[in-house]
């Protein structure tokens, strides 16, 4: 086994297995067992307003295997995404959140919101907005108690029909973020044309804005179109006192980073900053 870069958290990697394909296949069978065994945990991260107030958290999928321990959502998300089993992993996640927020184990703060991320591929499945309406019948959730984030690739293909969906579920009162903005393939004209709620600042452009002036003009201009659009932002991976700063003085902004808060498990979350 080798460990990730960061954390505690595992990649999976096991020498014993010969080709890539074969671990891969047997990952991706782990995977559908591991979610009806319950080995799927949302990790909760805090978003915080300028003044420190705590706006919202993004919920974060681990993997918590039998031998290999922690895995980290960069080596299956992208195995789950091969088939619909991301569909089964999103709802997954957004049941888990949506009995957490039902159990009122959020902070219970007007515009208080939690993030949950979902897949182009699950998205774009026929039935998806029908199948979050139940989810959330079923649970008893407040749509306006939850965002879900996408990314710049969901529109890729079909995009009026992605535009249909956004519209049914923001009538609701559900917002959609745009994740890692700036790195994908939406152009900021596209963004006009969407029924979006917030840009997320990809935490490579938050990371070097302080000290790389194409980044630092790059957040400069999110800030702007978000500004003009009347839409939220959010800047993800903001580690240190001087990128906080940076964009604190060149506009309204919700951080998310290690520096106010690395995710850790919903209990552990829940204890901290329980209502
Ligand atoms: P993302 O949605 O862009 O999430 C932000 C990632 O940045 C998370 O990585 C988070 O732990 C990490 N992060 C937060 N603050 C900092 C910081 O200050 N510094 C650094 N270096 N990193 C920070 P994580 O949890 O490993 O998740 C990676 C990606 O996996 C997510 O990126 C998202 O694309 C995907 N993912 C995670 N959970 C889910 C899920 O439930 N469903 C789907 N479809 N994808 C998920
Ligand atoms: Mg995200
Ligand atoms: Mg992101
Ligand atoms: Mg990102």
């Amino acid at each position: 086994r080798a460990k990730a870069a960061g954390g505690n958290q595992v990649t999976v990697y096991e020498a014993s297995m010969s080709t890539l394909a074969e671990r891969q296949f047997q990952l991706e069978c782990e995977l559908r067992q591991a979610i009806p065994a319950g080995q799927l945990l949302v990790y909760l991260q805090p978003q915080v307003d300028t003044t420190g107030r705590l706006v919202g958290a993004e919920a974060l999928v681990r993997w918590q295997h039998p031998e290999l321990g922690l895995v980290s959502p960069a080596s299956f998300i992208p195995l789950a995404e091969e088939s619909d089993l991301i569909a089964d992993l999103g709802i997954c996640v957004l049941r888990q959140v949506c009995t957490h927020i039902a159990a009122g184990r959020f902070p219970d703060a007007p515009g208080f919101r939690v993030s949950v991320n979902i897949s182009p591929r699950h998205f774009h499945q026929r039935g998806f907005v029908a199948s979050i309406k139940s989810i959330l019948a079923e649970t008893g959730v407040d749509p306006r108690k939850l965002t879900f984030e996408v990314t710049e690739s969901l529109l890729i293909r079909d995009v009026d029909d992605v535009i249909s969906k956004m519209q049914q579920l923001s009538a609701l009162g559900l917002h959609f973020s745009l994740d890692d903005f700036g790195t994908g393939y939406a152009s900021l004209t596209y963004v006009k044309h969407l029924p979006i709620h917030e840009l997320k600042i990809d935490k490579v452009f938050v990371h070097d804005a302080p000290v790389d002036p194409d980044s630092a003009a790059l957040v400069e201009s999110i800030l702007a179109v978000a500004r003009h659009m009347h839409l939220n932002v959010v800047a993800e991976g903001v580690e240190t006192p001087e990128q906080a700063e940076f964009l604190r003085v060149r506009g309204e902004v919700i951080y998310q980073g290690y520096l106010f808060g690395r995710p850790e498990p919903a209990d552990a979350w829940f204890e901290r900053h329980s209502p």
